[in-house]
C-alpha cells in the first residue's frame, strides 16, 4: 500500500504546505505522486525528466504509444514546453485552470517518452488547488496521465487509486472525490481538432476561438490521440447500455443467471446492487466512474441507461460508448 496523504483544498490558510512540499520532493527525485485534479487523480512526474516519466508507463503498463498530458500552472509555463501562440493565449485566457488541455507544436526540453515521439505536447493548468500547489512547488511541469493501470476506468477518488495501482505509485494525495468526474477536453491547434469531449464543450471552444473540427474518433491511419481509441475507459464487467427506462427490466432479466448490477438516472427500481446517477449531465459526469468502481467488483454485468442525445450530454455519450464496445 503506498502512502496516503489527506491534503485539504479548502484548508483556513490554503492547502497545508508541508505535505505539498514532500509530495513535490518525490515529483523532484524522479518518484511518482498521485493528486487530485478537478476531473479525475492524475499520476504525475517530472516532465523533464525521461527516467521517471517512463515509470509512469510502467506503474501503469501503458503502450508507449499513448503520450501525456504536462501540467502546468499557467501560460508562462505552458510556454516552456510548448510553442505558445495568440490562440492558445486566448483559449487558456478563457479556460484555464480548467478541463481544456491543448495540443502544441512541442519544444526540445520535454522528455521524448512524454509525447511518444510526436512533435506536439498536450498541456492543461488543472483547476484543483492541491495540483497547482504541487505543480508550483515542485517547480517543473508535470507529466500526469490518469492514475489508473491503463484502459481501466478512471480514478475520481484517492481509494480508486489504490485499488488500482497498489505501491506503484510512490504517494498519492488524498482531497477526497474529483468534482468534474471525467477527462479533460483534448484540442489540437493550428487547425483546430477536437481530439476528446469532455466538460469543456465544442460549443464553447468555437464562441472563443471559431469552428472546430471533430477528430474524435480513429481515423483508418490509426489514432492520432489514443484518447480516440473505440474501447476505452472500460470495466471489467460487461457493460451494457439500455434505453432509458429498459435498466430495470433488463437487470432482471439477467438476475438468474448473472450477478448483474443497474446505473438508472431516470428509471427507478428495487434492483441491488443499483447506483442512482443525477439526470443532469454535469452530475452525472462526476457521479459515472465512481458508479462503475463500486459495481465492477461486485457483477459481471452493468446495466445503465442511456443518455439522451443532446449536445450536453456529448463527453457522457462518448465515454459511454467506448466503454461499452466489445
Ligand atoms: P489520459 O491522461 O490518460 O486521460 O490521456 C491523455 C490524453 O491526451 C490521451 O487521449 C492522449 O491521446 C492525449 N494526448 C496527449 N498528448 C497528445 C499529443 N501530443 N497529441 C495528441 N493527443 C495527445
Ligand atoms: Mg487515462
Amino acid at each position: 500500500v503506498p502512502t496516503v496523504l489527506r491534503v485539504s483544498p479548502v484548508a483556513p490558510n490554503g492547502v497545508d504546505s508541508e505535505t505539498i512540499a514532500q509530495a513535490a520532493r518525490v515529483i523532484r527525485d524522479g518518484g511518482l505522486v498521485a493528486f487530485p485534479t478537478e476531473t479525475v487523480y492524475g499520476l504525475g512526474a517530472n516532465a523533464l525528466d525521461a527516467d521517471a516519466v517512463g515509470r509512469i508507463f510502467v506503474a501503469k503498463g501503458r503502450p508507449a504509444i499513448n503520450p501525456l498530458i504536462v501540467h502546468v500552472t499557467g501560460a508562462e509555463q505552458a510556454a516552456t514546453v510548448g510553442h505558445w501562440t495568440p490562440e492558445a493565449q486566448r483559449l487558456a485566457e478563457q479556460f484555464w485552470p480548467g478541463p481544456l488541455t491543448l495540443v502544441l507544436e512541442r519544444r526540445p526540453q520535454v522528455a521524448d517518452v512524454v509525447t511518444a515521439g510526436l512533435d506536439t505536447v498536450a498541456v492543461r493548468a488543472p483547476d484543483h488547488p492541491v495540483a497547482l500547489a504541487l505543480i508550483a512547488a515542485a517547480g517543473v511541469p508535470v507529466a500526469a496521465p490518469s492514475a489508473n493501470r491503463s484502459g481501466a476506468v478512471s480514478p475520481t477518488c484517492a481509494e480508486h487509486v489504490v485499488a488500482s495501482l497498489g505501491d506503484r505509485v510512490d504517494l498519492v494525495l488524498d482531497a477526497g472525490p474529483t468534482q468534474v468526474g471525467i477527462e479533460s477536453t483534448v484540442l489540437a491547434l493550428g487547425p483546430l481538432r477536437l481530439l476528446r469531449l469532455g466538460h469543456v464543450s465544442r460549443a464553447a471552444i468555437q464562441a472563443c476561438v471559431g469552428p472546430v473540427v471533430m477528430a474524435t474518433q480513429a481515423s483508418d491511419e490509426g489514432p492520432t490521440s489514443p484518447g480516440q481509441l473505440l474501447r476505452h475507459y472500460a470495466p471489467h464487467a460487461r457493460l451494457i447500455a439500455v434505453a432509458c427506462g429498459d435498466g430495470p427490466a433488463m437487470v432482471e432479466a439477467l438476475a438468474d443467471r448473472d450477478r448483474a448490477g443497474l446505473i438508472t438516472h431516470r428509471a427507478t427500481s428495487a434492483h441491488d446492487p443499483q447506483v442512482r446517477l443525477p439526470s443532469d449531465p454535469e452530475g452525472f459526469a462526476r457521479g459515472l466512474y465512481a458508479a462503475l468502481h463500486q459495481l465492477d467488483g461486485a457483477c459481471d454485468t452493468i446495466i445503465i441507461e442511456s443518455v439522451p442525445a443532446g449536445e450536453e450530454w456529448a463527453a457522457v455519450r462518448d465515454r459511454l460508448e467506448r466503454a461499452t464496445r466489445d
